[in-house]
């Protein structure tokens, strides 16, 4: 990379929500009616230099508090070099989470955590546009050194040393360039949400799991968790729809004390439940090992609301967990997800990304396919989710063929949105919420 003097002139924040909850997407045993929503921030350059674009995810109120977040950081952004910035992501991280006064309110989880990932994965993304990659590129051809002090091992060294993740980066670019080719051909494994959102009546869910069939998708997942009844008639149509050889997968946001978990998953067992997904408290790593080693074969599948790499370290040492479910929104940006991916591979656990939500697929296939590339070196039993909603406002879309990502090409970190949807869906003022307040005050008056 040319080294400039162009600098960081502005971090712009932008709360935008869509109102999803009208048609029920995104519904499930926790969240009934998401308003999926993202704290949207653009890093602004001057020197002829691309700006970076990222963002945490929200379901609606709240998204407000999100933004504020993301604009309590400004002043570590404004002025930066450019250069020095995506030379070294790692610092900014650094010195965002090591705010100490800002780190009172987490520390290191939260509304905060989730401001700093969404400025952290805004400078990836303004790296890899600078560097004219995709991210998942950049990553893969990164010097293994440089990649392992971008990670903060503070907290992880009992489980994974800087040595050790050096070592596996090093393995993991062996065969890297064959990888490289086969995913460009084929893709990354997927797997889609579509068809199991409980608010869906029985027609649509078998109409929906038949066409994910169709469409080539390996696996469906259903939510679950709301009425176990309800939950073995859907089940039940979703099993008899798919045939035997789809994965069914499920998912109950939370919703369980650790015995009815196993109460409620041994019931579900009959129709081949592959995973079942956060059965309890995101933060009981004891509970998700107690329940893991009473469901088993069926396997126990968690961590998007795993706030940092530090919850990963402990289920994987608890042994709590069959599947590592990052999410790219939730923790510190690329560099805390370096981690967690390091400590997946030390472990042998495979990572089946978290998606769906505003974006979240589009950031989440680049870490899934670096992982494939030059760290774990495979595909097998991995997969990332998919919900086919939203994706239009994103300038760089994903493209889902045969069941299977497509690697994007696009310079970047596909985050950054379309002008037109920011100016639509900018809450309150945008056209669409000035619309909907106006017919709101229609029908009131
Ligand atoms: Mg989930």
């Amino acid at each position: 990379m040319p080294a400039t003097d162009a600098r960081i002139t502005a971090v712009d924040t932008y709360d935008i929500r869509f109102p999803t909850s009208r048609a029920l997407d995104g519904s499930d045993a926790m969240n009934p009616d998401p308003d999926y929503s993202a704290a949207y921030v653009v890093l602004r350059t001057d020197g002829g230099e691309p700006e970076g674009h990222g963002f945490a995810f929200t379901i609606g109120r709240g998204n407000d508090v999100q933004v504020a977040a993301v604009r309590a950081l400004r002043d570590h952004v404004v002025g930066r070099s450019v250069a020095a910035l995506c030379a070294d992501p790692g610092t900014l991280y650094r010195d965002l989470t090591g705010d100490s006064q800002l780190r009172w309110l987490g520390p290191e989880k939260g509304v905060m955590h989730m401001a700093i990932g969404a400025v952290v994965n805004a400078v990836w993304d303004l790296a890899a546009r600078r560097a004219g990659k995709p991210l998942w590129r950049l990553l893969a051809d990164a010097d293994p050194e440089w990649l392992t002090a971008q990670i903060d091992f503070r907290y992880l060294t009992d489980a994974l040393t800087p040595d050790e993740a050096l070592d596996l980066l090093r393995r993991g670019r062996k065969g890297a360039a064959e990888r490289t080719g086969h995913l460009l051909a084929d893709g990354y494994p997927a797997y889609t949400t579509s068809p199991g959102w409980l608010g869906y009546d029985d027609d649509k869910l078998a109409r929906l799991a038949a066409r994910a069939v169709a469409d080539g998708f390996t696996q469906i997942k259903l939510k679950v968790g709301a009425d176990l009844d309800d939950d073995i008639r859907r089940c039940r149509v979703a099993r008899a729809t798919v045939g035997p050889d789809i994965r069914l997968a499920a998912d109950a946001n939370q919703r369980w004390d650790v015995p009815e978990a196993i109460r409620w998953t041994g019931a579900l067992a009959e129709f081949g439940l592959y995973w079942i997904e956060e059965p309890t408290s995101p933060d009981d790593v004891l509970g998700h090992a107690a329940v893991r080693r009473a469901v088993a074969p069926v396997k126990v599948a968690t961590g998007e609301h795993a706030h940092n790499r530090v919850l990963f370290k402990q289920l994987l040492q608890a042994g709590a967990v069959d599947i590592v479910q990052i999410d790219a929104a939730r923790v510190a940006g690329v560099n805390e997800n370096l981690a967690i991916l390091l400590l997946a591979a030390k472990f042998g656990v495979p990572v089946c990304p978290h998606a769906g939500g505003v974006g979240l697929c589009e950031l989440v296939q680049h870490l899934a396919m670096f992982d494939y590339v030059a760290l774990s070196g495979t595909t097998e039993d991995r997969v990332i989710e998919y919900v086919d909603h939203l994706h239009d406002h994103f300038t760089d879309p994903v493209v889902i063929r045969a069941g299977h990502y497509t690697a994007p090409t696009a310079p970047g970190f596909s985050a950054a949105l379309r002008p037109a949807s920011v100016a639509r869906y900018t809450y309150p003022g945008g056209t669409f919420w000035a619309a909907d307040a106006e017919r709101t005050e229609g029908r009131t008056a």
